[in-house]
């Protein structure tokens, strides 16, 4: 079995869906096809919610309406058949009127996550009846039927897998069709797995099942060595290793959601990065057999707060950075970078929803600064076997970039240190020049 998981951008438009029938039709084996929504739409989705909540309904309608129209027009392009297109239109009708009831009713984060759910809803259906249009025999499964996540929002692979399996023993068919990004929670209410999140529903799938190779189909050919969206000449990396990808995802490599790399790793199953508009581009491998590179990629995480706990009751204490990690422990926030010295501690968080209460349990221990619009750059790549000259071409190219915290030797994966988010640009392509200078002439 095969995942192949298609983003917002691969379905975006009627020329785009047929590109992804295409490459499905062309691959060989079994497969799940995991969908994003149509690019935008889950942008237009919060947009709804977030007027909703603010109680402007009429606006919020004109939103819904739009939508809807949007869907009828790719409907009615794509569908061939008059048969197709009613069966589109029963469907965005039941969608419609869902978004609908929404502005009349009082308005929850409970409804929020059925107004997010609802263009991938839509995108698998449009999709699934395309595929019946051309006659390509096909299943629709419903993501919120088997993709579970426990009471702190993480998955329930157990549960996926049985269920999933489940389901997949009901059918005699080789293309099975599903969203990404939702799923239902603990009180089995609709729920998602966080923006971006479809990349996570397609590993999470692909561990169910045992999948050979989870692909992950986007608009760009793999994993760049560095973030094309502020770097010129970038080029695409042929493999990397597990711990590799999911540092870069985790640390801001858009391509791929934070968590996305760990239930392919944890069952080792490759994941290949592969573009759907240039379907035969080699993209990027991610396995377990990388070779070794003394560096790989650099991405970039923004919105990151620094905390810095000034105290000399550190000085030959222990027991004291156990009492700082109690206080994050007890808001749920989770840390990023931390680096110490005698007599303070400095740390990093990029959900700032609890600040106030943290630094407030903080005040007992010591004097409290809080910087904020940072960001974290990470360096990738086998960094602990090579470590003789790397630093200093890292900091030789930075050498006039003020870095305000540096995290080294935590994994041999990572070199990450803490910028401000204005500096961010200058430092991803100044890295760019140091670390790549001449496979980025040669790509270029
Ligand atoms: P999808 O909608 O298919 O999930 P995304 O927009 O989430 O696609 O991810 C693809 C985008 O990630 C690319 O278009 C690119 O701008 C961005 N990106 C950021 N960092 C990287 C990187 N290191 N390599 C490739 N793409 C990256
Ligand atoms: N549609 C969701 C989003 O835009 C999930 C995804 O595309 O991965 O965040
Ligand atoms: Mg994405």
């Amino acid at each position: 079995m095969l995942v192949l998981k298609f983003g917002g951008t691969s379905v975006g438009s009627v020329e785009n869906f047929r590109k992804v029938a295409e490459i499905v039709r062309n691959t060989r084996g079994d497969k799940i096809v995991v969908l994003s929504a149509m690019s935008g739409v889950t942008n237009t989705l919060v947009q709804i919610t977030d007027l909703l909540e603010q109680g402007q309904s009429e606006n919020a309608l004109e939103l819904i309406n739009g939508l809807n129209q949007k869907y009828l027009d790719v409907a009615r392009e794509l569908l061939d058949s008059d048969e197709a297109y009613y069966k589109a239109q029963v469907v965005l009708k039941k969608h419609h009127q869902t978004l609908l009831t929404m502005t009349s009713e009082e308005f929850n984060s409970d409804q929020e996550k059925i107004v997010l759910a609802q263009g991938e809803l839509v995108s698998t259906n449009l999709f699934q009846l395309y595929l019946e249009d051309i006659e390509e025999d096909s299943v629709l499964l419903s993501a919120l039927d088997f993709m579970s996540i426990d009471k702190h929002g993480e998955p329930k692979t157990q549960v996926i897998r049985e269920r999933l399996g489940k389901i997949l023993s009901n059918y005699q068919s080789s293309i099975f069709i599903t969203q990404g990004f939702i799923c239902r929670n603990a009180n089995l209410q609709i729920d998602n797995l966080k923006r971006g999140g479809s990349d996570y529903s397609a590993s999470l799938i692909g561990a169910a099942v045992g999948a050979e190779q989870i692909q992950i189909w986007t608009d760009i050919d793999g994993m760049h060595n560095n973030d094309p969206r502020y770097v010129d000449s970038t080029f695409s990396v042929s493999e990397m290793s597990f711990a590799e990808a999911a540092e870069l995802a985790y640390f801001g490599a858009k391509i791929l959601h934070p968590q996305s790399i760990i239930p392919a790793q944890e069952n080792n199953i490759p994941v290949l990065l592969l573009n759907t508009f240039k379907p035969d581009s080699k993209g990027t491998l991610i396995h377990n057999k990388a070779s070794v590179r003394k560096i790989r990629a650099i991405a970039a995480k923004d919105n990151i707060t620094a905390i810095k706990i000034k105290s000399y009751r550190m000085l030959m204490a222990y027991g004291f950075l156990k009492k700082v990690f109690e206080v994050f422990e007890a808001h749920k926030t989770s840390i990023d970078m931390i680096t110490t010295s005698e007599v303070a501690v400095s740390l990093t968080i990029d959900n700032t929803e609890k600040l106030d209460v943290i630094t407030n349990d903080l005040q007992g221990f010591g004097n409290i600064e809080v910087d904020t619009d940072l960001s974290i750059i990470c360096i990738a790549g086998d960094i602990a076997q090579n470590k003789k000259g790397i630093t200093s071409a890292i900091f030789e190219g930075l050498k006039d970039v003020p870095i305000r915290m540096i995290s080294y030797g935590g994994s041999n994966y990572n070199l990450s240190f803490l910028v401000k988010t204005s500096d961010k640009i200058a430092v991803l392509n100044l890295l760019n020049e140091s670390l790549f200078p001449e496979l980025a002439a040669a790509h270029a």
